[in-house]
This record gives C-alpha cells, sequence and structure tokens, in this order.
C-alpha cells in the first residue's frame, strides 16, 4: 500500500485539531449564549414580577390593586392567585399549562407542547393567615428558535468551514513542500541519468531545503570522486594486465610450435591458452566500458550499417560452420547511419557471436535489416536453445549468465550483452529481447538513420 504524504498527513493533523478546538468552542459558545440568555430574562422576569408587585396595597385582612394597574408589561404577562392556586387576576397565556404549580422565588422553564415560558412566583403574607401569590409569565419562545436557527447554520456551516480550512492548509503546505518536490525531481533526474557531474540548484532563501540541497550535493561530490576513482582503478587494471595477458598468449602460441611437445603437455597448454584468451577477452572488454564511463569521445562518422553487418558475418562464418550453422544476412542497400564503427563492429559481434555460442548444431542464424520510418530496425534470430522467461530480464546485466558453465566453455565473459545494450544507447537506438527456450532467441533493435 502506498504511504500517505507528509502533504495529506499534515493536512488531516492540522484541519483534524482545528475541527476539534472550533467544535468545542462553538458547542461552548451556543451553551454560554443559551445560559447568559435565560438568566437575563430569569432576572427580567423576577424584577418585573417585583416591579408589579407595588401596585397591590394590603390592609389587614384584604388587599386592592391601584387603579392603572396593568396585567401585561413588555412581553410579561402577571396574574395573581389566592393561597389555594385560584386564578384572581389577570390572564394566563393560551399555551401556558394552567396546572402548573406556584414555587417562590423560583424562576423556571417550564415546557408546554412546543413552546417554552419563563415563569417567576412570589408569595405575600397579609391578614390572619392569608397568603397572595403574584406570577409573570413570558414565553422564550424566540429566544429558543433563534438558539435552534442558529444550531443548524453551524452543522451547515461548520463542516464547511473545516473543508475550506483543510483545502487552505492542504495548498498551503503544499506550496511550502514545492522546495521538497523539486529537490526530489531533481535527484531523480541525476540518479536516473547517471550523470553525477549534475548538481540540484539552490534555493533562494537559505532555509532547512537549502540546507538540505548543498548536503546532497555535497554527497554527488563524494559520489562522483569515488566513482571516478573505481572507474580509473578499473581502467588502470585492465590496461596493466593487457600486456602479461598478451605475454602469456603469445608464449603459450610459440609453445605449441614446438613439434616435441607430447599429446598431455599440448593439451595442457591450450587449456592456458583458451583462459588467456578469455582474460584477454575481459580484460579488453573491462577497459572498453570503463573509457566510455569516464566519459571517452567517440567517434561518429558516417557508415553503411548494412555493410558493416556483411564484414561480422564473413568474419563469424568461419566459426558457424564449426557447429555447421548456417548465416543469412537480408539487407537494403544504403543503410547510412551515424556511428562509431569500432563499436558498432563490436555489437554485431556480440550478437552473433551469442547466436552461434548459445545456438544448436546445425542451426540457423538469420540476420535481417530494414529501413522503417526513417530508422534501421535490425534483428538476430537463432534457433538455439533460447532462454527462459524468469533470466530474460537480467540477461542486460554484467557478468549475468544463465548458464556459467556453458558461458565459460564458449569464452564468455558476462559483459557481452550489456556492452550491446550501451553501444545502443549511446547511437540513440533501443533493444529487446524475444526468446522461447528450446525453440529461440531474437533480438530486435533499432537506430535513427542517416
Ligand atoms: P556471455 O559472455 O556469457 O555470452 P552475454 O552478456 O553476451 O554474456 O550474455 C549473457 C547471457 O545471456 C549468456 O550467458 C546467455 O546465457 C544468454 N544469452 C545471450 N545471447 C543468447 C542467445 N542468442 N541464446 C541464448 N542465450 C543467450
Amino acid at each position: 500500500m502506498r504511504q500517505m504524504t507528509i502533504k495529506k498527513k499534515i493536512t488531516l493533523w492540522y484541519t483534524g485539531i482545528i475541527a476539534v478546538v472550533l467544535g468545542t468552542i462553538l458547542v461552548l459558545v451556543l451553551l454560554f449564549v443559551d445560559k447568559v440568555g435565560i438568566s437575563a430574562t430569569e432576572e427580567e422576569v423576577s424584577a418585573a414580577v417585583t416591579g408589579f408587585s407595588s401596585n397591590i396595597n394590603f390592609q389587614d385582612d384584604s388587599f386592592y390593586l391601584e387603579g392603572d394597574t396593568e396585567f401585561y408589561d413588555d412581553g410579561i404577562m402577571f396574574c395573581i392567585y389566592d393561597k389555594n392556586g385560584r386564578l384572581l387576576y389577570g390572564t394566563i397565556p393560551t399555551q401556558f399549562p394552567k396546572e402548573t404549580i406556584l414555587k417562590s422565588n423560583t424562576p423556571r422553564v417550564i415546557t408546554s407542547t412546543n413552546r417554552k415560558w419563563m415563569v417567576y412566583d412570589t408569595v405575600y403574607s397579609y391578614g390572619d393567615n392569608e397568603e397572595l401569590w403574584v406570577r409573570g409569565i413570558t414565553s422564550i419562545h424566540s429566544m429558543e428558535l433563534f438558539m435552534q436557527t442558529s444550531e443548524k447554520l453551524l452543522l451547515i456551516v461548520y463542516p464547511l468551514l473545516i473543508v475550506l480550512i483543510g483545502a487552505i492548509g492542504y495548498f498551503m503546505i503544499k506550496r511550502a513542500l514545492k522546495q521538497v518536490d523539486l529537490i526530489c525531481d531533481e535527484v531523480e533526474n541525476i540518479s536516473n541519468g547517471k550523470d553525477l557531474s549534475k548538481r540540484l540548484s539552490l534555493p533562494k532563501a537559505k532555509d532547512e531545503l537549502y540546507e538540505l540541497s548543498e548536503k546532497f550535493n555535497e554527497m554527488f561530490e563524494r559520489l562522483e570522486f569515488s566513482f571516478k576513482k573505481e572507474r580509473q582503478f578499473t581502467a588502470d587494471v585492465s590496461h596493466e594486465l593487457r600486456t602479461p595477458v598478451a605475454v602469456i598468449i603469445s608464449q603459450c602460441e610459440y609453445l605449441l610450435e614446438n613439434e616435441k611437445l607430447s599429446a598431455e603437455e599440448t593439451e595442457e597448454i591450450e587449456v592456458i591458452l583458451k583462459q588467456a584468451r578469455r582474460m584477454s577477452k575481459l580484460t579488453g572488454e573491462m577497459l572498453m566500458i570503463a573509457r566510455n564511463e569516464q566519459g571517452e569521445q567517440h567517434l561518429m562518422e558516417k557508415l553503411d550499417f548494412g555493410l558493416l553487418c556483411e564484414l561480422v558475418t564473413e568474419e563469424l562464418q568461419a566459426k558457424a560452420q564449426e557447429k555447421n550453422i548456417h548465416i543469412t544476412l537480408q539487407k537494403p542497400d544504403d543503410l547510412f547511419m551515424k556511428g562509431d564503427q569500432t563499436l558498432l563492429l563490436r555489437m554485431m559481434m556480440n550478437l552473433i557471436n551469442n547466436a552461434i555460442n548459445y545456438g544448436k548444431s546445425d542451426g540457423h542464424i538469420d540476420i535481417i535489416l530494414k529501413k522503417e520510418n526513417n530508422r534501421i530496425i535490425g534483428e538476430v534470430k537463432d534457433d538455439g536453445i533460447g532462454i527462459s522467461k524468469e533470466h530474460l530480464d537480467k540477461i542486460w546485466e554484467r557478468f549475468y549468465r544463465v548458464d556459467k558453465s556453458r558461458s565459460r566453455e564458449n569464452g564468455g565473459t558476462g559483459l557481452g550483452l550489456s556492452m550491446v545494450r550501451w553501444i545502443i544507447n549511446l547511437h540513440q537506438g533501443t533493444i529487446r529481447v524475444e526468446s522461447i527456450e528450446g525453440i529461440g532467441t531474437s533480438f530486435i533493435f533499432q537506430f535513427p538513420l542517416l
């Protein structure tokens, strides 16, 4: 499973935290507003009831109301009850539950079917054990409606707000991390292109990313240096080994000319000669690869690729005949391209040599060259042992051999196909292989025509 990116992780964390904090704040604010509203109404009703009570005058066993007494004041309705809870004066709002018990000096919220009321009662004693209750009633329905509407509105606005905050956060983080993406792309380009001489461009601001880029550049510097040293070492070793190996080969050849040698001695010298030739091939190929990796300049000249293939075919004809393999070459005239002749000879040599080495006796090798869409299409096809599927991808790797002993027997080094591939790449071409085990192998390549 793909790991979540830092951008998404930070955005999720940040949005999550903001959602929780903002959600808590909004809930607390709603609760606070509700509480403040209720207690303000409580104070208002109790003050109104106290104010209204000043209209009542007590005299011994009776009381009377001022003449101008109003039972309604600014949304609050007043009622007067006797000690048995019987309504004496005032009007009870229609939906208010009439049986609501009297409770002195305790503001309360009373809920009827779909309305809410704030009620405040106060009691006055007079005469001989007489009581008079004054009740103030006000509807808190509009306040409730306001609260409900606010809650509904928040339920819609809140998720939208969180999505908006998340999106803004994501784009801000994306902007901040853009430089990291740029660094990643540049590092990938450098490592894909395998050109360690390239360096990352440093950001303008001298921040953490500037430091990171600098560290990367230092790392590339060190890598380039150690690769250079390694290539130089390979080139030097291969070069130094050439002379002693050449001396061994020439001495063996000289010894073999001696007619007095016994059959056993001849055989032993031939074994040394065979291995020395293999070593010479190996050092030659290693030197070629090392020089190429050191950035050696190649002589790109106009050449006829068909003619070049003809030369290689003729050269390998004798070797093919040893296994009674028949080589055919089909090619159109004038297959001109721009390339390094030595390298292209080496490439065709490696492919046809392999076709012979891994071909069956009495088999066939077909070399087919064509012109197609301004490109040279070439194929080297054999009816040899073939390559099984699991090895097909790996045969291009250096020193990879499907059957080590068979390769050694043929004087193989395991470097042939990796050289073929880089020679083709150097000429802006591509190569692929098709093979069926036991049936045969085809190497198909293409280059630009001149
Ligand atoms: P080598 O020097 O061993 O031939 P190469 O790099 O040329 O090394 O080839 C790598 C391996 O690919 C060989 O060892 C062989 O197993 C396999 N191979 C290459 N060409 C052919 C072919 N035409 N038919 C079958 N196997 C092949």
